[in-house]
């Protein structure tokens, strides 16, 4: 009886659950102090200095033991992940943070307007509220960031950003890295892209989503991002530019204008979306 009563369960959840499990990727340096340590589609990043290291990102929770494996590989310890950080309280970035914050001690800082979505386990979003196979673990914030707000540790400091619309809190981390004897501007992009179904016009949950969005897009366009990544692998291309790591003597991942394709793509999205909802809400 336990064992149908678990298959049931199992069958129900995959029904729910629809989100592809992401596959493992080999950790590597991107560089400086800054590594890919995520899953092939899953970005999350670990920031190592000799006060301990930030991990952005917690990804699903079934994609922890990965992040952890990962991180040793690199010949680091988890147990010195000091803060944690995400892109935005969706489950895919954030599900995993209650499990990595049981395992490391790391302190959960999380953009104000995002609080709520991870201590709900994604029960207060505002499109996505009555759908559960979105929830996760509730998480336990503990600072409250704000736009603008900077987070030093052991010599390296990242600025957090509001570029809100995908959700409330969307944040983009910015931060310098010295690579070879040179510094670059390192841009963490936290999402602009508009889901499947998401209202831009006369959305009673999120009334100021496309004013959020149309901010979001300045404030993105007005960063240098020389180093290009995101909280998807897919925004920059992490496959290719992996691939291409060992054989070019340029690092792939220094890419400022794949940065600005990739807004200006997103950017046109944006509007072709706002303008077809706006035609559709007046006729
Ligand atoms: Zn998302």
């Amino acid at each position: 009886m336990k064992k149908i009563l678990f298959l049931i369960a199992v069958m129900f959840n995959q029904l729910c659950f629809s989100y592809p499990m992401p596959h493992p990727f080999p950790p590597f340096r991107i560089a400086g102090n800054l590594y890919y340590v995520g899953t092939d589609d899953l970005a999350s990043y670990l920031i190592v200095t000799p006060k301990g290291n930030i991990l952005i990102n917690s990804d699903l929770e079934a994609n922890v033991p990965m992040i952890k494996t990962s991180i040793e590989k690199l010949g680091f310890k988890f147990s010195d992940t000091k803060i944690l950080l995400i892109s935005h309280g969706h489950f895919d970035h954030a599900a995993g943070s209650k499990l990595i914050k049981q395992q490391t001690n790391a302190k959960y800082m999380v953009m104000d307007k995002d609080v709520s979505l991870v201590e709900s386990g994604g029960k207060t979003d505002f499109h996505y509220a009555n759908d559960p196979s979105i929830y996760f673990p509730v998480t336990k914030v503990d600072n409250v960031l704000h736009d603008g707000d900077k987070i030093e540790l052991g010599g390296t400091t990242l600025t957090a950003h509001l570029t809100a619309g995908h959700t409330p809190g969307c944040t983009t981390w910015e931060m310098q890295v010295t690579d070879h004897g040179k510094q670059y501007n390192v841009v963490f992009v936290g999402s602009i892209n508009v889901n499947p179904g998401y209202k831009l016009v006369n959305n009673k949950t999120y009334p100021n989503i496309s004013k959020d969005y149309e901010h979001a897009i300045k404030v993105l366009k007005s960063l240098h991002g020389d180093i290009f990544l995101g909280a998807h692998a897919g925004y920059f291309d992490l496959k290719h530019k992996y691939a291409l790591l060992n054989t070019s003597s340029i690092n792939p991942f220094i890419d400022p204008i794949g940065y600005k394709k990739h807004i200006a793509q997103k950017e046109r999205e944006f509007f072709k979306e706002f303008e077809k909802q706006k035609l559709d809400s007046e006729s």
